[in-house]
């Protein structure tokens, strides 16, 4: 990006797995960037040295913020944290995301861990997205940041029913229609909204199935590419449409799933 301050994006989940690898890869693509984490606040300042490192002929800034996407006050600080960091947040990366801490029947699946999981993976992030797109706008008038976009890291979970962990299916099909909401809301002012609908990545969300997958790639072929997805097939993604390679598409859906996504016969 010659003749023009660096952009500034917040990735949520920042700190492992996919997040990390998009916050590294926009540091190297000359974007600051804040990394937003829940728990793992090591791993999140390693991700900042690493950002820092990546974008460090381009004077890349990152941060560390430490924030629960789940809860209203956390929301609100990770904003304003980032907001005063770079004047502003020209890139939201909706990455964070928990799968339930068990996989249970569907017939048996508790109240409780649907709303930690919806809480997450919807809740806090459509909400965390309204903040953003709120400050976006007021940014507007003086702002030669015409670039603006907010990225969604969905799941095939939006459509392969699982009745093992419904709850999460259920987040990643709301995730999906919030896409399109918010696609539909922010394009008369050229923000523009995609959903990444990654497959099966080897990150630690995935570490605990690694053997079934393994099994059901290998026996079944339910990938077609035959491989495991890795996070930088996401974080690669992420940087086309960050830099506005799809300037005339908004509200798209995007498959990084080695082709999970076709029917076949
Ligand atoms: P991961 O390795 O388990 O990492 C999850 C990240 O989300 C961590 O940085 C974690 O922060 C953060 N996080 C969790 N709850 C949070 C909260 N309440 N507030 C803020 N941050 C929170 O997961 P991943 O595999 O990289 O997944 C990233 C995204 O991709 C998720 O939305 C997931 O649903 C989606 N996805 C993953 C796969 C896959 O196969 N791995 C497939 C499809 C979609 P801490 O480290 O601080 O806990």
């Amino acid at each position: 990006m010659p003749d023009q301050p660096p952009l500034a994006a917040l990735v949520t989940g920042g700190s492992r797995g996919i997040g990390r690898a998009i916050a590294v890869a926009l540091g190297r693509a000359g974007f600051h960037v804040a990394v937003n984490y829940h728990l793992s606040r090591e791993a999140a300042e390693r991700v900042v040295s690493e950002v820092q490192a990546a974008g460090k002929h381009q004077a890349i800034r990152a941060l560390a913020v430490q924030a629960d996407i789940s809860q209203r006050s956390d929301r609100e600080r990770l904003v304003d944290q980032t907001v005063a960091a770079f004047g502003g947040i020209d890139l939201l990366v909706n990455n964070a995301g928990v799968a339930p801490t068990e996989r249970v029947d569907l017939l048996e699946m508790s109240e409780e861990s649907y709303d930690r999981v919806l809480g997450t993976n919807l809740r806090g992030t459509v909400f965390l997205t309204q903040l953003v797109a709120q400050r976006m706008l007021s940014q507007e008038p003086d702002s030669q940041r015409s670039d603006r976009c907010i990225i969604n890291i969905g799941s095939v979970s939006a459509f392969a029913a699982s009745v093992e962990r419904g709850q999460y299916c259920i987040s990643k099909a709301g995730l999906s229609m919030m896409t399109q909401l918010f696609a539909a809301r922010l394009a008369g002012h050229g923000i523009r909204v995609y959903e990444i609908r990654p497959g099966i990545i080897s990150t630690d969300m995935t570490h605990a199935v690694r053997e079934k997958y393994d099994r059901l790639m290998q026996e079944q072929g339910i990938v077609p590419l035959r491989r495991w997805g890795e996070p930088e097939d996401i974080a690669r993604l992420v940087l086309v449409l960050a830099k506005g390679e799809l300037a005339y598409s908004t509200g798209e859906v995007i498959n990084v799933d080695g082709g999970f996504h076709l029917r076949r016969l």
